[in-house]
């Protein structure tokens, strides 16, 4: 069933033999999976009676033969057709791709459900992991369902739920000061020291398999391709992912030519990605004190950088930086359009939306999508404010 031929580095176009663990390739480039695809290999119609889960795409998942995954029953998440808010925004085609109702609340369960099968299938006892949202609660409850031992290190900062759900999964916790590149830089040391198998964001291949299964579920969904997907971008995992799997499915005859424009948001507070765009630039500086209500992308540099930008520029895509305040006021409104509490993450890609449609860089008759990568009911600290102000406006009204 499994088609991988091998793991070729991003970087420097090494290539590596599949099944086994993997971490940065020696010249520091992400890794990659490839897969023999043609388009027989990978059936429509065969797909279409499976499991409701991310899984139902296996020959393009790293896992081989008929090894059984650790899963909780994540992806194949609902693509809302968001018709009310669609109005306000004079786009007839507008979806949202709700992330939220994956396990633990948010899209990263993709990413670890992937991860953590190929770290036990392939004898892994201990992973670790710096997270500044959402992560690390992702990795604790598939190493908690994979009995895998866990450790999280996490910015102060971080949302109160995201540091309960760790412990309460078993993971050992441990705050730091500063931002998730501090976190990563601390725990190297103990990663070295202990021998923890390090699932960081893209500093192994299989993560971003797991991510990528969002563009298959679209096209199904849909049953075309959209012209535009809008993507709250940290790490950009979700975003490299997805612009990997349209390739691939040109290659499985499940779409032929034409791919969305990928639009990555940041915030105004931490946007290396939209400044190293700006500048034209192949890689992208760190940005120095990043702030963010939006954790998800509190991110100062990615070591996927050059893959995001490239993944940007082939689309014909852009890069836009949304502030703290428009990402909650957009929450409110989707809250109240089409009644999907998102994080500020989700929030952030209708504000780059209002942004694109106002610059007129989007028709009214294109199809977009975009991705709500969270659920707002982790968000305890920064939704309280969208709530207050929500009450404030309907006693306004109603006095
Ligand atoms: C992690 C996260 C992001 C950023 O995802 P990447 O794929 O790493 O860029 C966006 N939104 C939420 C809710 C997240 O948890
Ligand atoms: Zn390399």
């Amino acid at each position: 069933m499994n088609i991988v031929s091998h793991i070729e580095c991003s970087r420097c176009g090494k290539q590596l033999p599949p099944g086994r663990l993997y971490n940065l390739c020696e010249c520091g480039g992400p890794l990659l999976v490839r897969y023999r695809l043609s388009s027989n290999a990978m059936p429509r119609d065969a797909v279409t009676a499976r499991a409701k889960t991310l899984w139902r795409y296996r020959e393009v998942l790293p896992l081989g033969g008929d090894a059984s995954p650790v899963t909780l029953g994540e992806g194949f998440t609902p693509l809302l057709h968001a018709t009310r808010l669609g109005e306000r925004m004079g786009l007839p085609n507008l979806y949202l791709k709700d992330e939220g109702t994956n396990p633990t609340g948010s899209f990263k369960a993709r990413g670890q459900s992937v991860a953590i099968t190929m770290a036990r299938e392939l004898g892994v006892r201990k992973v670790a992991i710096p997270s500044a949202g959402n992560a690390g609660g992702a990795m604790a409850a598939y190493a908690a369902a994979a009995g895998l031992e866990a450790l999280v290190y996490m910015p102060e900062g971080t949302p109160v739920m995201n540091r309960l759900e760790c412990s309460i999964l078993g993971a050992g916790v441990k705050l730091i000061a500063g931002s998730i590149k501090d976190c990563g830089r601390a725990l190297a040391e103990r990663i070295r020291s202990e021998g923890w198998f390090d699932v960081s964001t893209l500093k192994e291949p299989y993560r971003i398999e797991g991510k990528k299964t969002m563009a298959y579920e679209v096209v199904e969904q849909l049953d075309r391709v959209p012209e535009v997907m809008i993507y709250p971008t940290g790490g950009g995992t979700g975003l490299i992912g997805m612009w990997k799997a349209f390739a691939e499915m040109e290659q499985l005859g499940w779409t032929s030519g034409r791919r969305p424009r990928m639009i990555a948001v940041q915030a105004t507070g931490c946007a290396p990605m939209v400044r190293a765009f700006e500048g034209g630039a192949e890689r992208a500086d760190e940005w120095v004190d990043p702030a963010t209500i939006a954790s998800g992308l509190r991110v100062p540099s990615a070591v996927g950088d050059a893959l995001i930008l490239r993944a940007i520029r082939e689309s014909g895509g852009t890069a836009v930086a949304v502030d703290d305040d428009t990402m909650l006021r957009a929450v409110r409104e989707i809250a109240q359009t089409e009644g999907v509490v998102t994080s500020p993450e989700g929030g952030a890609t209708l504000g780059a939306l209002e942004r694109l449609r106002r610059q007129g860089l989007i028709a009214p008759s294109e199809s977009v999508v975009l991705f709500l990568t969270g659920s707002g009911y982790k968000y305890l600290e920064a939704l309280e404010a969208v709530a207050e102000n929500s009450q404030q406006r309907r006693s306004g009204l109603h006095r």
